[in-house]
């Protein structure tokens, strides 16, 4: 509203207010605000001084409105435009998504169907499983689970040893070429195997150093059903070969220096031979000159008999030359005298040389057959030296036709003995059984620890029934013992499995195995008790004291 328009209605209102002033003085009426208020109100000026005076308010009001009121349609436009646009987008999404879904659907369902045969049922019955789910738009999560399933049993199934690996039975090659015939379980046993004598081979190789971590993992290995874990431990066993190496290598360090102190004390015994042979040079040279010396002195002599006047001064020329001779000689045989010890000392040096050489070198020989020898936890023989011997025996079976056995006992329940006591416990254990047993075997018999916390006993010209009675005899041994440590009574027994070497073993491993399955057969059986072939054969009595 303009300046001038709202002055002319205040002057207006202004003038209205006087007038009912001046009335109310004049009626002698009190002259209250309210009272004002009331009849100014009453006037009907007044009512249309303000009827004009919101008129003009409300023209402007209406007229910004409107300009806010454009302002906010056009934005409601646009974002309507916007709304419409992105609907379309999300529509044209969730179209694409549903028939992008449709496809994998149909393209399961038909693959699913074409691969159903009738050869590997619990393969199929996870496909049937997982193809319900798909036509029931089953969740996401439920249908994943299926997947993994169907995926674990493929992978089990199609890792085969070599020797199988063409014969075509893995699930894959039962989809594709309608021939598979194998359970994933089975592979599974057959991964573990190989896995098992792959690391056996590495148990050889590797002898006694890193031999409880490769214990470890062939344990972790028997133990597993996971296939993806198995394969996971291929990084165990290569950090395990990294460090073999690596021991390998500082074993061959210590070697090169041994063989460098070698080198070096036959450096000196040459130096010292050169110095000898240079020595005799220089005494052949002195020898010779001393010779011509000599030669010309006798000569002197001879030519005084022709030169002499007479007798008296011929005496006293070869008196004198002889006295110049004999004192020569004499100094001569002093040093010949010299020189013999020289040459002795230096001969005993060099002999001594020689012997502390030899002697290192032996020392050396005889650490090391040891070293490869003995097991350095327990000091008994290793498993290296019990499969020489057993392949001796064998070979003795076979050609003498004198019988021998062998004993393979395990420590029942030494998990358990680790675990509570702690493994330097358990070492002190080992050590304790090691040491008692071989107090109780005899000495022809072959003790050693095959690896871990199992044993074995080779009993040349033994039969069955006397190795029976031996190994009951350690059974009992050891139950008797007491093992302590720390103050604390630690009960300690072994389970036993006995056997013979029979005419049809051609191979130690037949009688390593037989012994061991016995071995187990104790175990099943409640531990600490022989099992031997006489039992398995029904001839002994089950429990042996
Ligand atoms: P079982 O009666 O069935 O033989 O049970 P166990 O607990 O004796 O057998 P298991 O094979 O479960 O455990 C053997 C344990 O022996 C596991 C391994 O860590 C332990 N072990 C193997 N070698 C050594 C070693 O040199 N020192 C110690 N302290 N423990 C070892
Ligand atoms: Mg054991
Ligand atoms: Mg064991």
């Amino acid at each position: 509203m303009k300046i001038e328009k709202r002055i002319t209605l205040l002057e207006d209102l202004s003038r209205v207010f006087l007038t009912t002033l001046k009335e109310m003085s004049s009626s002698g009426e009190k002259v209250t605000a309210k009272a004002i208020s009331w009849h100014m109100e009453e006037n009907d000026k007044t009512k249309k001084i303000i009827e004009k005076a919101f008129k003009g308010s409300d023209e402007k009001t209406s007229l910004e409105s409107e300009k806010e009121i454009d302002k906010y349609k056009s934005k409601i436009d646009s974002l309507e435009n916007d709304r419409k646009k992105f609907q379309h987008m999300v529509l044209d999404a969730e179209d694409q998504c549903r028939k992008e879904t449709d496809y994998h659907k149909r393209f399961a369902l038909t693959f699913l169907n074409m691969s159903r045969t009738q050869n590997n049922e619990p393969f199929f019955n996870l496909m049937d499983e997982y193809r319900n789910l798909l036509t029931e738009n089953a969740e996401l999560e439920q249908r994943e689970k299926a997947l993994s399933d169907i995926k674990n049993m493929i992978l089990r199934s199609d890792v085969t040893s070599d020797q199988e690996s063409n014969q075509g039975n893995s699930i894959l090659k039962g989809i594709f070429n309608r021939n598979g015939n194998t359970t994933g379980d089975k592979k599974l046993i057959q991964l573990k195997n190989t896995c098992l004598k792959a690391l056996s081979d590495l148990e050889k190789i590797f002898g006694n150093s890193n031999r409880e971590t490769l214990l470890q993992i062939q344990e972790n290995v028997r133990n597993s059903d996971d296939f993806d874990y198995l394969l996971s431990l291929r990084k165990d066993v290569i950090d395990l070969i990294r460090k073999f190496i690596d021991d390998i290598q500082s074993e061959k360090e210590d070697v090169t220096g041994f063989l460098k102190d070698i080198g070096e004390k036959l450096t000196s015994m040459g130096k010292h031979l050169t110095v000898t042979s240079d020595n005799t040079d220089k005494y052949n040279q002195e020898d010779f000159s001393f010779n011509e010396t000599l030669e010309k002195e006798i000569k002197s002599v001879s030519d005084s008999f022709e030169t002499a006047n007479n007798i008296e001064s011929l005496k006293s020329q070869v008196m004198s030359k002889l006295d110049y001779i004999t004192h020569a000689l004499k100094e001569k045989r002093e040093e010949y005298i010299y020189r013999i010890e020289k040459s002795r000392e230096e001969r005993e040096e060099l002999l001594k040389n020689f012997e502390n050489m030899i002697e290192s070198v032996k020392e050396r020989n005889r650490i090391l057959t040891e070293q490869s020898r003995m097991d350095p936890l327990t000091g008994i023989f290793n498993r290296r030296v019990f499969e020489i011997r057993i392949d001796d025996e064998l070979t003795r079976y076979h050609r003498y036709k004198t019988p021998f056995s062998l004993i393979f006992f395990d420590i029942d329940h030494f998990k358990k003995i680790n675990d509570t006591c702690g493994h330097e416990a358990g070492d002190k254990v080992l050590k304790a059984i090691a040491k008692r047993v071989n107090e109780m075997v005899r000495k022809p018999d072959l003790f050693a620890r095959y690896g871990g916390e199992e044993f074995v006993v080779i009993l040349p010209e033994t039969d069955i029934k006397q190795s029976v009675d031996v190994a009951k005899k350690l059974r009992l041994g050891i139950e008797e013992t007491e093992f302590e440590y720390e103050n604390t009574k630690v009960p300690v027994t072994i389970s036993v499995g006995v056997t013979e070497a029979k005419e049809t073993d051609l191979q130690c491993q037949p009688i390593i195995n037989r012994a061991d399955s016995l071995m187990y057969t104790a175990k099943k059986r409640g531990r600490n008790i022989v099992v031997s072939d006489l039992d398995e054969n029904g001839s002994a009595k089950e429990k042996s004291n």
